[in-house]
């Protein structure tokens, strides 16, 4: 028998991780989401020594994540870190939105057990696939005594789901940690801890319970040169629910985008949380801010949690 909460679930979604090309020199021109989940576990031979068991929950390219499985990934998610005999659980994901599921998730488990995401940018049938090794640490974060909460592992770099931000379109080493840095190192197989785990107040199941077909519409919009309301009126006449804005800076509008915006609330009721487009930084609120910000978050956070927001009102 295994000791208690020994064992780790492996919950599979797809993404490059599980990506199959025709050649093993081919690294864009591949089918994201093509293999199984035990199919990559099978590919890593320590995992072997693991008490692992593994469940497919999707098998998509993560840009086309949607809310239905978001809403099925939280749901398989809580379900096995609820168990005893479970001491964490792994989600194998696309990178294109690991930051937005992360989010997600934190949000709305915080669990007070590892939900460690993994992801790779190679698929599994390239030279030098980074997908199987990405996996191990991720089991190795996983299997931590004491880790706790939303993390994401790659290139041997643990990120809290706050910090988690996608910063290359390419490189093996495409995330960054924000202005923080990771929580943790795994080196060789060792984990190097060098922050508190992130905890958080998590929102429950119960918040995402509707049916996701229903789910309100959240836009993200964007500040550039030349920008003004039309945008903002078409995404109002087709129904819009919230609104996110990239601004540029420390949030900043144009004039007849800020107007637009102001209007969208004041005579529409509809919600807008400013954030800014540049990579790092919180957006700091001027006195007297037309628009309230969503400090530290990203524009796709900000969505994440407008939209729990919408969710949960009557
Ligand atoms: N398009 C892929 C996905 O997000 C990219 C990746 O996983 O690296 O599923």
């Amino acid at each position: 028998m295994p000791s208690p909460a020994s064992r780790i679930v492996i919950l599979g979604t797809g993404g490059t991780i599980a990506g199959q090309a025709a050649r093993a020199d081919d690294a864009v021109g591949y089918t994201a989401g093509a293999l199984g989940v035990q199919v990559l576990i099978d590919a890593v031979p320590p995992l072997q020594a693991v008490d692992l068991e593994a469940e497919q929950v999707a098998q998509l390219d993560s840009k086309d994540m949607d809310a239905a499985t978001w809403q099925r990934l939280a749901q398989r998610a809580a379900h096995h870190l609820a168990r005893p005999e479970v001491q964490g659980v792994v989600v194998t994901h696309g990178t294109d939105t690991l930051e937005e599921t992360a989010w997600f998730l934190h949000r709305v488990l915080a669990p007070a057990k590892p939900l460690v995401l993994t992801a790779a940018m190679r698929p599994a049938s390239a030279l030098s696939a980074d997908g199987p090794l990405n996996l191990l640490d991720a089991v190795t974060v996983a299997r931590h005594p004491g880790a706790a909460g939303v993390l994401a592992v790659l290139a041997g770099r643990v990120q809290a789901a706050a910090d988690l931000r996608k910063r290359h379109a390419t490189r093996l080493d495409a995330f960054a940690g924000g202005d923080v840095g990771p929580v943790a190192l795994v080196e060789d197989g060792r984990l190097r801890v060098l922050r508190a785990w992130p905890r958080g107040e998590p929102a429950g199941l119960q918040a995402i319970a509707r049916d996701p077909a229903a789910w309100p519409w959240v836009a993200v919009l964007a500040n550039h040169a030349g920008a003004d309301g039309r945008e903002v009126r078409a995404l109002l006449n087709a129904g819009v629910r919230g609104l996110v804005v990239a601004g540029t800076g420390n949030g900043s509008l144009s004039a007849p985008l800020e107007a637009a915006l102001v209007e969208a609330v004041s005579d529409a009721g509809v919600p807008v949380v400013r954030c800014s487009r540049c990579a790092d930084g919180a957006v700091i609120d001027p006195p007297g801010a037309a628009l309230p910000s969503a400090g530290e978050r990203s524009p796709w956070q900000a969505r994440v949690d407008l939209l729990l927001d919408l969710l949960v009102q009557p």
